[in-house]
């Protein structure tokens, strides 16, 4: 039930201003305590090792890509965002490489899938999260986009990895996840 004060309440509340010294001490609260938000982009937040920003193609420290172009990213991207289109490695017997890789970066929903079906730690996702143009198809990243935010991002690549057990810091990742074939030598027969 609503109380019912005094007119001499009233009155004097009135003559004391006593509405207005209550909103102001919310805000007298406030100015004293640190600010919860960031001047972005002037300020930015620390981005945890375990962020899903972009995705990046890797290389072996020899420079080597470290893609083998098996398509299983492909077969795990819930969006069906990527295309690998591969094929066979002259230099490499029994090796194949991604000749083409693209990802729809507008269609992931940055789940990480790709990056946990991949058997040789190619793709990582990196902290880059400014990438907005008024342009969607630059959004479409090809292998050399790929490539070169891996180059960028590779301390955040690797950080990812490590951060999410797929890799161990400073272990050889080829030796790591992924056994290669080894080339069977034909001997002609006797
Ligand atoms: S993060 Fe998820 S949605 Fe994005 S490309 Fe990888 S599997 Fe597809
Ligand atoms: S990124 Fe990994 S999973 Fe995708 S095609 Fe290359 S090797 Fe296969």
């Amino acid at each position: 039930m609503p109380t019912t004060s005094s007119p001499a309440k009233k009155l004097f509340d009135t003559v004391l201003f006593r509405e207005i010294w209550e909103a102001m001490k919310v805000t007298f609260r406030h100015m004293f305590h640190r600010p919860m938000t960031f001047e972005y982009p002037r300020e930015k937040r620390t981005i945890p090792d375990t962020h899903r920003g972009a995705l990046a193609l890797l290389r072996y420290d020899d420079g080597q890509e470290r893609c083998v172009g098996c398509d299983l990213c492909e077969a795990a991207c819930p969006s069906h965002c990527i295309k690998v289109i591969s094929e066979e490695d002259k230099t490499r017997p029994l090796q194949r490489y991604a000749k083409e890789f693209y990802i729809d970066i507008t269609k992931c929903v940055f789940c990480g899938y790709c990056v946990e079906a991949c058997p040789v730690n190619a793709l990582a996702m990196t902290k880059l999260y400014e990438y907005s143009t008024p342009d969607k198809r630059t959004l479409l990243f090809d292998k050399a986009r790929l490539y070169e935010i891996g180059e960028r991002y590779l301390e955040d690549g690797k950080r990812y990895l490590y951060a999410h057990n797929q890799e161990k810091e400073g272990e050889e990742s080829r030796a790591y996840r992924y056994q290669f074939p080894v080339p069977v030598q034909k001997t002609p027969n006797a």
